[in-house]
């Protein structure tokens, strides 16, 4: 499939996930960076949302939770071009019973090429990125020209 460009504006989408044992690990880290996020839309997962809420004060945008379809919703809001990053803290010592959940939601950024931290030093990484607060263009399947091409 051909690619398109989709332009990140200077205030971004941020979803922020953790899996039970890393729940703590992420709320330390959101404490630690409140005033870089706070000038931005941040969405997560229900529990993780909820928490995250109740201990910094944060405005959240809380789906359902994990295990119960937020790993859905937010793949769902990915594919619309919702969501311009993901902090997501998934546990790899420890199974969970929504996995095939925790892959489509890594699948589907991988897919709409979206930046992905999956741990602290990765989500110290975006954090501190320049383009955190600059509009940035990134490349994105041309869906809507593969179906123009289809449907000649
Ligand atoms: P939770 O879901 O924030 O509702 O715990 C996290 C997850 O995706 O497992």
């Amino acid at each position: 499939m051909h690619v398109t460009t989709r332009t990140m504006q200077t205030s971004k989408h941020i979803a922020l996930v953790a899996h039970d044992n890393c729940k703590t690990d992420l709320l330390r880290w959101v404490a630690e960076h409140k005033d870089k996020l706070q000038g931005h839309t941040l969405y997560a997962t229900g529990t993780t949302g909820h928490i995250i809420s109740r201990e910094t004060g944060l405005k959240m945008n809380c789906l359902l939770s994990g295990p119960m379809g937020g790993d859905q919703q937010l793949g769902a809001l990915i594919s619309e071009g919702k969501i311009d990053m993901m902090i997501f803290f998934w546990d790899p010592l420890n199974a969970v019973p929504h996995d095939p959940d925790v892959k489509a939601l890594l699948r589907i950024s991988a897919v709409w090429n979206i930046p992905v931290a999956t741990n602290r030093a990765s989500a110290n990484f975006m954090i501190s990125s320049p383009k955190l607060t600059e509009e940035v263009d990134i490349e994105i399947p041309d869906y809507e020209g593969y179906l123009a091409e289809r449907l000649d």
